[in-house]
């Protein structure tokens, strides 16, 4: 397929190495021109602007936040004024319920479809093509989008016709993740003040009821304490669970432990860890016990 590109961070970079190796057309944006280098070496086509990576008949974006999303999507140079009629614009970053509900109609208005496909899995894992996609949009383009998704994940889950379902369910997805590390963080400190070692800790709960990926991945990262380079700055965690809680408060569901999450990842960037990776808010329960 002819597919635009756009957003080469450390997600959209693999991503759109996966589409390449997969035999796809891809035409590649970045604001940041040198990201698409290493890129532009595989096959990709560079791309001096938005517009020009609208050209196909779909483009990805994989941006950090609501701000960029939009910018790009409706500026001058944006994909709403130079995405053909019938093109789909697929938008895989993790965005807000309510930037992906007013997306929906604006490129409903302009004769264009959105469909949303935000991802779990880290960098490794879009490096890898073992992306989760989670998609939700009008079933005739998810269809159609099939090889798409299948070259950046391992599995897709169609959640609903309606785009902002899938946003709901990548930040609920999150939202259980932050408290995960913030439990470990907890579990961990307790024990080690006790004496124990956190890795023999670790290797207890994963080889018992805790033998799940997330316990088992950010575990190791929070047991060695290993939280640069980050794989996801722990601002853009704030910016999930922030999101989480937008979302909760439109739909009047209560969110208490994601309250808790907020005030963490609050600490944790006035505290300098902005850019540490989020699961650095685990080790606030041992700064707290006067342990790190
Ligand atoms: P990243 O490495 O920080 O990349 C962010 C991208 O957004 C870069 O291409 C950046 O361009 C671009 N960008 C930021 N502001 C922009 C603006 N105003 N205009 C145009 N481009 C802008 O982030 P990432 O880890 O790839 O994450 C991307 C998205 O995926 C986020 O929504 C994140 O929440 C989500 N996500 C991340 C992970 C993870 O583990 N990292 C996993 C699942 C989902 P420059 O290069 O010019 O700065």
């Amino acid at each position: 397929m002819k597919v635009g590109f756009v957003g080469l961070g450390q997600m959209g970079s693999g991503m759109a190495a996966r589409l390449l190796e997969a035999g796809h057309e891809v035409t590649v944006y970045n604001r940041t021109p040198e990201k698409a280098r290493p890129l532009v070496e595989q096959g990709a086509r560079p791309a001096t602007s938005v517009a020009e990576a609208a050209g196909g008949e779909a483009v990805f974006t994989m941006l950090a936040d609501d701000a960029a999303v939009a910018t790009v999507t409706r500026g001058e140079d944006g994909i709403l004024r130079h995405l053909s009629k019938g093109a789909v614009h697929i938008s895989s970053s993790t965005i807000s319920v309510e930037l992906s509900e007013s997306l929906t109609g604006d490129h409903a208005d302009a004769g264009q479809t959105f469909v949303s496909a935000p991802v779990f899995g880290r960098p490794t894992a879009a490096a890898e093509g073992k992306l989760f996609v989670i998609a939700a949009g009008d079933s005739g383009a998810l269809e159609r989008l099939t090889p798409l998704f299948d070259a950046v994940g391992q599995r897709t889950f169609v959640v609903a016709d309606r785009p902002s379902a899938a946003n709901l369910v990548k930040l609920s997805g999150n939202f259980l993740i932050g408290s995960v590390l913030e439990a470990l963080g907890e579990a961990m400190a307790l024990v080690e003040k006790g004496g124990v070692d956190r890795k023999e800790y670790l290797d207890i709960l994963t080889s018992t009821l805790f033998n799940a990926p997330v316990y088992k991945v950010y575990g190791g990262l929070i047991a060695d304490r290993r939280f640069a380079p980050a794989g996801f700055p722990a601002r853009l965690g704030l910016k999930d669970v922030r999101l989480a809680l937008a979302a909760g408060e439109s739909l009047r569901v209560p969110l208490p432990i994601a309250s808790l999450l907020r005030d963490r990842f609050l600490t944790l960037l006035a505290t300098g860890g902005a850019d540490l990776d989020w699961a650095a808010i685990a080790d606030l329960a041992s700064r707290d016990a006067g342990q790190a």
